[in-house]
């Protein structure tokens, strides 16, 4: 049985495995069908890909953009042009809004007596910060013990180090993609239903939903591939796969089925 996941995150951004690991979790999880997604950054390719030839699978490139209209509302890229250089200057904005982001959520865990300079996160230049990574730093100095746990007592909306989501619009997100020559695919619907507008966002150009995702029922699943037919939407599947020592540490994979991916398999190298 093929297996896909179109949804997954190495240290270029806040997943724990480097690409050619990933790669490697990928083959030996069975999945045929795979992307990299990383949040708001595309230098993980250049390792991955190779690795993924070595590894026998077949990809399309991938991207995931953070927006700030909610705290889950991203916007999944799949068959951008890597070499595009305005996604890549539009991608470099983006981090820096999320840098300017996280200072503030460390002045607020300053204020709570947990000291943690920007210099502390585990983060390269040209990689991706978020929270996780700050997360891990609070996991390392035993304060918390997951990053769930981190997220929950300081991070989440509510929590008193929280800052809420700079990134851009969701049309800004959409466009950013699809002017690189990428597929705009909504990723975990589920996440969103609150401030879901798929008409509106179909006018932005957005081509999908990921209707398969492991936090939804059958129930809402079933709901979001009939959803996505009505609003000409195509559906994609992917397990937002973050590596060993996170909550999101079961690479998984959906059945690959040719009548529903046979749109996104068109993004496929
Ligand atoms: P950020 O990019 O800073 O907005 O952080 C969002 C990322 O944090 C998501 O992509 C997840 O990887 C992770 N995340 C969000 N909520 C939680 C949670 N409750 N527990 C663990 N990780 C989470
Ligand atoms: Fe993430
Ligand atoms: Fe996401
Ligand atoms: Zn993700």
């Amino acid at each position: 049985m093929a297996l896909i996941n179109l949804h997954n995150h190495s240290t270029f951004s806040d997943g724990t495995l480097e690409p050619a690991a990933l790669a490697r979790e990928a083959a030996r999880a069975g999945i045929k069908y795979f992307s990299l997604t990383d949040h708001d950054v595309t230098g993980g390719w250049e390792e991955m890909e190779p690795a993924l030839k070595q590894a026998g699978l077949a990809y399309c490139y991938g991207v995931e953009i953070s927006t700030g209209l909610h705290e889950n509302l991203h916007i999944l890229g799949y068959g951008i042009n890597l070499a595009d250089p305005d996604l890549a200057a539009s991608l470099v904005e983006f981090r820096g809004r999320r840098v300017a982001r996280i200072k503030k959520i460390l002045e607020l865990l300053g204020g709570l007596g947990i000291t943690i300079a920007f210099e502390d996160l585990p983060v390269p230049a040209n990689r991706t910060v978020g929270r996780p990574q700050v997360a891990d730093v609070m996991r390392a100095r035993k304060i918390v013990s997951t990053r769930s746990q981190a997220f929950k007592r300081y991070l989440a909306p509510g929590a008193p180090a929280y800052v809420g989501p700079n990134g851009p619009t969701v049309e800004e997100a959409i466009k950013t993609i699809k002017r690189a020559g990428g597929k705009a695919v909504l990723a975990h619907p589920g996440a969103v239903a609150k401030v879901l507008d798929l008409a509106a966002w179909k006018d932005f150009g957005l081509d999908g939903i990921e209707a398969y995702y492991p936090a939804h029922t059958g129930a809402a699943t079933r709901e979001f591939v009939s959803l996505a037919a009505r609003h000409g939407l195509f559906v994609t599947a992917g397990t937002d796969f973050h590596g060993p020592g996170t909550e999101r540490g079961n690479m998984g994979g959906f059945e690959f089925d040719e009548a529903q991916f046979s749109e996104i398999k068109k993004a496929f190298i």
